[in-house]
């Protein structure tokens, strides 16, 4: 069946159309026949892309105010007679939405219901730079092709096997209680596509090992996968916590806000812009937050690129240690995103000299290893195998909508992990 896989963001709508169904999941021959996006909503230069395989890249420029048109304006050009891929709103049979927080009160991806609904917008306070762009998203959706099955896949349902050991804060419990001040974890469809296909590459069944898996892109993240069930991540109650990012601090200690506050007299909306825009990577080495950028102008001998880089590295090797401590042993270690998939330099400072933990990495084929192709990059007597996945988010959500229609959708609780009221 033909899947639109919709994600919505504050000023884009990607999109992505992809055949699988059931069959095709398990062969793992399900194919992204169109994929683009819509950027800069609200603008009155918006730009609509399209790209086909075996295509030059379509693009549309014009004025696009809202998601409503947004949606309308991919459904017209995936219709196009001349650039489109299907004949017409009718061949698609479901959509997927990306969902950023399903909060406690979504374990799984789920029909969207108007019940359903009301969960997501009950989540907005978690999330209210992410939740109220998707909910725009799925309501456009809605009303555009009213008779298809909707489907929510939540970037924080795959964590929710976390035990309260690592998602409660050491904070007063009451935080919790009242507010559901927790830490969720993100980036979960990624995590889980990467374990299920790292286990593949090995030929070991998912629920025989543990996996590090490190998303490391513009937003970056860590998940320990303990046998296919995530039992900690390094992002927290925002996607703000743990590693260095693109323009993101990562962990800090909590007293240092207060302190700049005052120090910095900064607003509270200040002091959010200075957490989440201008630290991580940009913050420290005043280059950028790009790591292409960073790379270069460390190669150049810039001090404070060389810094960032080193920092970066650093928190992953932290966190990779941390997490064989914590499920007693490790078979695997990831990589994805558009840093971990594509710079050996950053994989080799994260998991290079780590012989100790049973790491061997292959520096040779860290270095030639091809684009785009899940590989392993250990040597072949390494006790835990190092692997590059590339990620594909839309086709979990993809491969989610069918399993919720076809009613086999897991639930990623794990029955005695809640946390005492
Ligand atoms: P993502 O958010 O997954 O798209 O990843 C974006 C990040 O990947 C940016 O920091 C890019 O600089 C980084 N990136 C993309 N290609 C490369 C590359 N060839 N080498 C190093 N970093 C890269």
């Amino acid at each position: 069946m033909k899947i639109l896989v919709l994600n919505c963001g504050s000023s884009s709508v990607k999109f992505q159309v992809i055949e699988t169904s059931v069959e095709m999941i398990q062969a793992n021959a399900d194919r992204t026949l169109a994929r683009g996006a819509v950027e800069k909503i609200g603008l009155s230069d918006s730009r609509l892309s399209l790209d086909v395989p075996g295509r030059k890249t379509y693009q549309e420029i014009s004025e696009i105010l809202e998601h409503r048109t947004a949606v309308e304006r991919v459904l017209r050009v995936l219709c196009h007679p001349e650039h489109g891929v299907i004949a017409s709103t009718s061949e698609i049979e479901a959509v997927g939405h990306r969902v950023v927080h399903g909060g406690e009160k979504f374990a799984s991806s789920v029909l969207v219901t108007p019940e359903v609904e009301a969960g997501i917008e009950e989540c907005v306070v978690l999330a209210p730079l992410h939740n109220p762009h998707n909910l725009r998203g799925l309501h456009a959706a809605q009303q555009l092709l009213p008779n298809v099955p909707h489907v929510a896949v939540f970037d924080t349902a795959f964590h929710q096997s976390m035990p309260p050991r690592a998602f409660i804060y050491g904070l007063p419990y009451e935080l919790y209680r009242r507010h559901g001040i927790r830490r969720y974890g993100f980036h979960g469809t990624s995590h889980r596509f990467v374990a299920i296909h790292t286990a593949r590459l090995l030929g070991k069944p998912l629920e025989e090992v543990k996996i590090v898996t490190c998303h490391l892109g513009n937003g970056c993240s860590m998940a320990a996968v303990d046998r296919g069930h995530s039992v900690d991540t390094s992002m927290g109650f925002t996607p703000l916590e743990g590693l260095l990012m693109g323009t993101r601090a990562g962990d800090l200690d909590p007293a240092v806000l207060p302190w700049v506050m005052a120090m910095e007299e900064l607003t509270l909306a200040q002091l959010n812009a200075m957490l989440n825009k201008h630290s991580g990577l940009y913050g420290v080495s005043g280059v950028s937050s790009d790591m292409r950028e960073i790379l270069d102008a460390r190669a150049k001998g810039n001090a404070r690129a060389d810094l960032a880089f080193q920092i970066f590295c650093y928190r992953v090797r932290k966190y990779l240690g941390a997490y064989a401590a914590a499920m007693e042993g490790i078979d695997a270690v990831t990589f994805t995103g558009g840093i971990g998939e594509n710079s050996p330099d950053v994989r080799e400072a994260c998991v290079g000299g780590l012989e100790f933990l049973g790491i061997e990495l292959d520096t040779q084929a860290n270095r030639t290893a091809p684009r785009g192709e899940g590989v392993l990059i250990s040597r072949p007597g390494s006790r835990v195998a190092v692997a590059i996945i590339p990620t594909n988010e839309e086709r979990v959500i993809a491969r989610d909508t069918v399993r919720v229609l076809a009613g086999i959708m897991p639930s990623f609780a794990v029955p005695g992990n809640e946390a005492p009221r």
